[in-house]
């Protein structure tokens, strides 16, 4: 920092601040957690001088000796704590893996089937606005409308029509335990891939509070800075058949060289994920999850699908008289940081959409539990209850504030 500060004030005051922000609020925000120092030392490191086009002991660069050791960590670890066959570290982010991911196991104009976009599914999971939706000619399957959780024979029904060359599962928001046994019986039956995408979940199946796709997918793809708390970056995880499609298809494929500082990273991550805080972390972070869904509902929030098995909580604020908008700026007054999502069947525009996603990952970093989650939910329902009200919000914006400078934000 202090370099910064003498060579960049401007930024350095930026820093500042932000790393202020980040104490002194209550953030909720499902895809966002805090990494350890370890992680972010490895990331500021000099390693970020290195260029290694190419693999470990295969490069085109001289002078890999080194970092070539700390990809070849990242890849045996991330093999080790996911238990595949093998782990491309390259990928510089989540959409970097997919669009990698996809041109490895098919061609363009293929016929895709994923998860609709409004229901839950990912930018990168073929909208049109993607690079994704232009090159293959992807369908979507959504939720069940009856309890809004994925319908494994609606899945199947559309399979059969639609003969998708691959089917992809995974979700950005979905509050539910997704059953990828099913979706690899699916993609059997039709002669169909199955790519696994758990940005989100992947440190839950990490410490195995969620079940691992591992085993039935292609292809598994993942960020690692969700749940998994790692650096900013995508993995790809794949059978052994895959192997030389997906490495080539990252690089020279669709990127030059890795970010070695990254890569590292990664590997320190993925060291981290293996120890018993992990697990302990993973764990209160669903616990957190359904405690919280637990108080809101019981405040007349109506969660979509009923409730949550991950990190995260949709809310439907239509049972509060809210939009996504109003409750998201509301609660972000009070010092609590979510986001408006659209909800299964959304009658209203992704601008002021009627709900709001909610996630648990970085107050559980900080430590907090279910006494603290709990407050949080009251807070919620207050701020919920009265958006309008400014000097209630200022109270609690207050109360936020003090029971943050309990818990830090560096770990
Ligand atoms: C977050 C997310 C991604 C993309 O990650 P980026 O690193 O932001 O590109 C991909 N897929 C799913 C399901 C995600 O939730």
């Amino acid at each position: 920092m202090t370099s910064i500060q003498q060579t960049d004030p401007e930024i350095a005051a930026i820093i500042v601040r932000e790393e202020a922000r980040q104490k002194g609020e209550v953030n909720l925000i499902a895809s966002e957690n805090i990494v350890s120092d370890a992680v972010l030392a490895a990331q500021g490191s000099v390693l970020t001088n290195k260029y290694a086009e190419g693999y470990p002991g295969r490069r085109y660069y001289g002078g890999c000796e080194v970092v070539d050791e700390a990809e070849e960590h990242a890849r045996s670890r991330a093999c080790e704590l996911f238990g595949a066959d093998h782990a491309n570290v390259q990928a510089h982010s989540g959409t970097q893996a997919n669009i990698a991911a996809y041109s490895a196991l098919i061609s363009p104009g293929d016929p895709v089937l994923a998860m609709d976009l409004a229901h839950g599914g990912h930018l990168s999971h073929g909208a049109k606005v993607s690079l994704t939706g232009k090159i293959y000619n992807f369908h979507h399957y959504p939720v069940s409308q009856q309890d809004e959780m994925i319908d494994l024979d609606l899945v199947r029904k559309m399979a059969h029509e639609v003969s998708p060359a691959l089917i992809v599962a995974g979700a950005s928001a979905y509050p539910r335990i997704i059953d990828f046994a099913g979706f690899r019986s699916i993609a059997d039956e039709v002669g169909a891939r199955l790519m696994v995408d758990m940005a989100h979940i992947a440190g839950l199946v990490a410490a195995g509070v969620h079940p691992s796709p591992v085993a039935h997918a292609d292809v598994v793809t993942t960020t690692t800075h969700k749940t998994l708390r790692g650096p900013r970056s995508g993995l790809i995880l794949c059978r052994k058949k895959w192997r030389k499609k997906i490495d080539s298809a990252v690089f020279p494929g669709g990127q030059g060289g890795p970010l070695m500082h990254q890569v590292a990273a990664r590997a320190v991550c993925f060291r981290e994920a293996m120890t018993d805080s992990f697990r302990d972390y993973a764990r209160q972070v669903v616990e957190n999850s359904v405690q919280l869904g637990e108080i809101l509902s019981a405040g007349g929030l109506r969660l979509v699908s009923g409730g949550t098995d991950n990190h995260m909580i949709l809310a439907d604020l239509r049972s509060m008289d809210l939009t996504g908008d109003i409750a998201e700026a509301a609660l972000g007054r009070a010092g609590i940081v979510v986001n408006m999502n659209m909800i299964p069947y959304d009658p209203a525009p992704p601008r002021r959409p009627s709900g709001m996603r909610i996630g648990t990952p970085t107050v559980t970093s900080r430590g907090m539990g279910t006494a603290e989650i709990t407050r949080i939910g009251e807070m919620i329902l207050e701020v919920l209850r009265n958006p309008q009200d400014q000097n209630r919000i200022e109270g609690i914006r207050a109360q936020v504030r003090e029971m943050c400078e309990q818990f830090p934000t560096r770990i």
